[in-house]
C-alpha cells in the first residue's frame, strides 16, 4: 500500500515514509491510494481484544511494517496507561451508546492515536535509516498538545515542541501542558488563536531554509498533528472495535448498520469513521457535530467552505477551529481522487478564505449529516442527561449528543443504533460541565469542582487530574506568532 499526496499524484511514499514526513512536500496530505477492505469477518472481530483489533486494522494500512514491529508498537501504546482493559469501553445512556475514548493518559480521545504515534514514528525512522533526531512540532487547541507531550516524553531520538493559544485553552488543559515532565518536551503559549498557531507551524514545515538549518544541526521536523497518517489509522480501530462489541453483546445483528456521531474540529476523528465505513464497516450516517464555530455544518448544507467569519471561543475549545485540516482528504476523494482540482480549492481557501465544491462532489457527501449545537443547547444536554440517567458527559461529547437529538427530530431516524464518540472525560472540562449542571458551582475552585463532580457522578477522579494537583510548572515560554521560528531555534540551540 502506497500513499499519495492530495495535491500531487507523483508524490508517492510508503506508510513509514508518510508517517515520518507528516505533510507532503507540496503541502498536501498523504492518503492511501485505495482504502482497503476489512479482511476479518464480524465473528472473528467479536473475539478480538482491542490490541488484536488494532493489529487487524492497522496491518492493512501500514503494509511496510513487519508483524513484529506493528505488534510491538501496539503493545507499547495500549497498555496500563489506559485505566481500563477494554481501552475504549461503550456506555449506554438514554438510548445511545457512548464510545468512551478518554481512558488514556490525558483523559481525551487524542490519546487513542498519540499513545502509538511515537512508536510508529521511531520504528519508521529506523526502517528508513534516518540519522537526524526528530523534532515534533505541534499546534494545539488544548488536547493534542498534552496527549502528544505525554506520548513523546522520554522517547529516545525525539524532541517535541508544542504551541498553544495562551488564552484559548481551559485552565486544566494549560496546567496539564505546562507541568509536563521530560527533558525532550517544550511548551509555548502564543499571543493568538489556534488557527494562527496552526498556520505558524505549517509555515515552519514549509520553510526550506529552516529545514536546512535543522539538518545541519542533526534535526528534522515531523508532525504529530491530526494530519499525520499515523494519527488517522489508529483512529479507525475503535470504530471497528465498537461495532464488534455491539455485535458481541447482541445489541446489533450481523451486518446491521449503525450511525456514528462525532464532535468535530479538525475532521480527523470523523474521517477515521468514514475510512472505517469505506473498509466495509456497516455505518449508515456519519453525523458531523459542530459547536458555534459551524463552518462544517455550513459546508455540508451549502457546499461552500467559508472560514471568513468571527472566531468564537466556546465551552468545547478543542472544536474551536475554522480550518478543518483533515477535510482536505475528503475533498480530494469526492473530487474523484483528483489532486489538481483539490489543489485549486485549497489555494482558493488560502487566498480567499473560501471555496465551493461542484454539485457532483456535494452528492458524494450524502453519507454525512452535519449540524451544530449552541452553547445553551450543549449545557442543556449535559444537565438533561445527568438528571435523566446520572451519566455526566463533557462539553465536546455534549455537542455531539445535542446534534444527535436534532438529527433524530429532523430525520425521524430513531431506530438505527447509534454510537456517539465521547471525546473527553468530564474532568477535563470540569468548570463548564459543572456550571451546566448548576450555576451554584461557579464559586468553587477547579479542584473542589473535580471532587464534587466525582461525588455527584459517582465516579473516581482520574489519575491525570490527581497528578496535576501538586505538579510543578516547568514551562513558561510565551511568544508572538511571528516569533515562533526563533523560539524553536532557541530550544534547539541553533
Ligand atoms: C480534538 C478533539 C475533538 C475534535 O476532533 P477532530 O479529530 O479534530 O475533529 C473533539 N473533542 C475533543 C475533546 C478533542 O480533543
Amino acid at each position: 500500500m502506497m500513499y499519495v499526496s492530495t495535491r500531487d499524484a507523483n508524490e508517492k511514499v510508503s506508510a513509514s515514509q508518510a508517517i515520518l514526513k507528516g505533510l507532503a512536500s507540496d503541502g498536501g496530505l498523504f492518503v492511501p491510494e485505495e482504502i482497503p477492505k476489512l479482511d476479518a469477518d464480524i465473528e472473528t472481530l467479536a473475539e478480538m481484544t482491542y490490541q488484536q483489533t488494532a493489529y487487524a486494522v492497522m496491518k492493512q494500512y501500514l503494509t511496510d511494517f513487519t508483524k513484529e514491529e506493528l505488534e510491538s508498537c501496539i503493545r507499547a501504546a495500549y497498555d496500563d496507561k489506559f485505566d481500563t482493559k477494554e481501552i475504549a469501553p461503550l456506555r449506554e445512556a438514554d438510548g445511545a451508546c457512548y464510545l468512551e475514548l478518554f481512558h488514556g493518559a490525558t483523559i481525551a480521545f487524542k490519546d487513542m492515536a498519540l499513545s502509538i504515534l511515537p512508536h510508529l514514528m521511531t520504528t519508521a525512522a529506523r526502517k528508513n535509516q534516518v540519522k537526524n533526531e526528530i523534532v515534533i512540532l505541534t499546534a494545539t487547541s488544548g488536547d493534542t498538545g498534552k496527549a502528544a507531550l505525554a506520548g513523546f516524553a522520554g522517547v529516545k531520538g525525539t524532541k517535541i515542541i508544542v504551541f498553544y493559544p495562551k488564552n484559548g485553552v481551559s485552565p486544566i488543559q494549560e496546567k496539564q501542558m505546562v507541568t509536563q515532565k521530560g527533558d525532550n518536551t517544550f511548551v509555548v503559549g502564543i499571543h493568538g488563536n489556534f488557527d494562527e498557531a496552526q498556520t505558524g507551524v505549517k509555515k515552519m514545515f514549509a520553510d526550506a531554509s529552516l529545514a536546512e538549518e535543522l539538518n545541519a544541526a542533526g534535526y528534522q521536523f515531523s508532525s504529530a498533528n491530526s494530519i499525520n497518517i499515523g494519527r488517522l489509522v489508529p483512529q479507525i480501530v475503535y470504530y471497528v472495535y465498537a461495532y464488534s462489541r455491539l455485535y458481541k453483546t447482541g445489541v446489533i445483528g450481523s451486518g446491521e448498520p449503525i450511525n456514528v456521531v462525532v464532535p468535530t474540529g479538525n475532521f480527523g476523528n470523523i474521517l477515521a469513521a468514514f475510512y472505517a465505513k469505506n473498509m466495509g464497516l456497516p455505518i449508515a450516517k456519519l453525523i458531523c457535530a459542530s459547536n458555534e464555530n459551524k463552518v462544517l455544518y455550513d459546508f455540508f448544507s451549502t457546499g461552500v467552505y467559508n472560514k471568513n467569519r468571527e472566531f468564537i471561543l466556546t465551552s468545547s475549545p478543542s472544536m474551536d477551529i475554522l480550518i478543518s485540516s483533515n477535510l482536505e482528504r475528503l475533498i480530494y476523494r469526492v473530487a474523484g481522487n483528483n489532486p489538481a482540482y483539490n489543489t485549486q480549492l485549497m489555494n482558493r481557501l488560502k487566498t480567499d478564505g473560501k471555496y465551493e465544491i461542484t454539485p457532483e462532489m456535494k452528492e458524494r457527501l450524502s453519507d454525512f449529516y452535519g449540524s451544530y449545537a449552541s452553547e445553551s443547547e450543549t449545557a442543556d444536554m449535559i444537565r438533561g442527561l445527568y438528571e435523566k440517567t446520572g451519566y455526566i458527559i463533557d462539553t465536546h461529547t455534549a455537542v455531539a449528543a445535542a446534534v444527535y437529538e436534532k438529527y433524530k427530530q429532523e430525520t425521524g431516524d430513531c431506530g438505527t443504533k447509534t454510537v456517539i464518540a465521547s471525546t473527553a472525560s468530564p474532568f477535563k472540562f470540569t468548570r463548564s460541565v459543572m456550571r451546566a449542571i448548576d450555576v451554584k458551582y461557579d464559586s468553587m475552585s477547579d479542584f473542589e469542582l473535580a471532587d464534587e463532580l466525582a461525588r455527584i457522578g459517582n465516579v473516581k477522579i482520574p489519575q491525570a487530574i490527581e497528578e496535576i494537583r501538586t505538579a510543578d510548572i516547568r514551562h513558561n515560554t510565551v511568544c508572538e506568532v511571528q516569533g515562533m521560528p526563533d523560539t524553536v531555534r532557541k530550544f534547539l540551540a541553533i
